[in-house]
């Protein structure tokens, strides 16, 4: 379970874009649903560790997330919004790059990792493809790919769905759903159907806080 606290965080410029923000995500899908500007990927940044709160906590079955950040990125996988990939390298290549930044040092390790998570993914038959060459779909699903690395506990997925055709879209929340069984995977998105469809729990944020949370049906119903 993983507990968020009275996050709060003003920027620089004085957007306030989280105002104690507080929330419970046990282990499945979890959908952050707001309109643009909600605050989001400022929660998504902060719980990854990439950016600091003024106050709040978070913990993942206990552990302080904020405390030892590097420990923390070790068990989460993020992809991010803007998910950026070297165009004119193999998806396999990629994959076992991102495995070496990630501390799988060693070869025969790293291949065995990289086949069994682009076979998850549903890419290796495509794995010698560059990923300039990739659907978005496919970037999207080589991004989870990605983001699995390291068997995190706790997976943050940012707008993923903006810009896929319904096909891949489904497919791509389909492969959320399975990785749900087993791990916290929190999807923030704008689109209520991303969160009714999948989601067996989300919360409603905007203005950088959170208005409901619930299952969907009650939550949604609620507005
Ligand atoms: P969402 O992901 O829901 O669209 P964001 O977290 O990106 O929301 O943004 C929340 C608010 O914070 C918005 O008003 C946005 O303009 C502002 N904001 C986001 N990032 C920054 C930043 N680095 N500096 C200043 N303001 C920011
Ligand atoms: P593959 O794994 O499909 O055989 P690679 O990804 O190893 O291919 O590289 C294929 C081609 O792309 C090579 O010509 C290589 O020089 C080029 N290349 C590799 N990395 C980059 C990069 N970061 N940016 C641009 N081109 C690259």
């Amino acid at each position: 379970m993983l507990a968020i606290r009275d996050l709060s965080k003003t920027y620089p410029n004085g957007v306030r874009a989280l105002k104690q923000v507080s929330l419970d995500i046990p282990v499945g899908m979890f959908g952050l649903l707001g309109p643009n500007g909600a605050g989001k990927s400022s929660l998504m940044r902060t719980i990854a560790t990439l950016q600091d709160p003024d106050s709040g906590s978070i913990t993942l079955d206990g552990r302080d997330l904020l405390a030892d950040k590097p420990a923390t990125r070790r068990l989460l996988g993020y992809l991010p919004q803007e998910f950026g990939v070297y165009p004119r390298v193999s998806a396999e290549t990629m994959l076992d790059h991102f495995a070496v930044l990630k501390g799988l040092v060693v070869r025969s390790e790293r291949r065995a990792v990289v086949e069994s998570l682009l076979r998850q993914v549903n890419l290796w038959e495509v794995r010698k493809q560059k990923l300039g060459t990739f659907s978005g779909g496919m970037r999207q699903r080589f991004g989870i790919a990605q983001a699995l690395l390291g068997d995190p506990k706790l997976i943050i997925v940012d707008e993923p769905t903006a810009g896929l055709d319904p096909e891949e879209r489904n497919r791509f929340l389909n492969l959320l759903a399975e990785i749900g069984e087993k791990v916290v995977v929190i999807l923030s998105t704008h689109i209520v159907e991303d969160v009714t469809d999948l989601c067996p729990r989300m919360a409603i944020i905007a203005q950088g806080q959170v208005l409901l949370s619930g299952q969907p049906g009650d939550t949604i119903a609620a507005l």
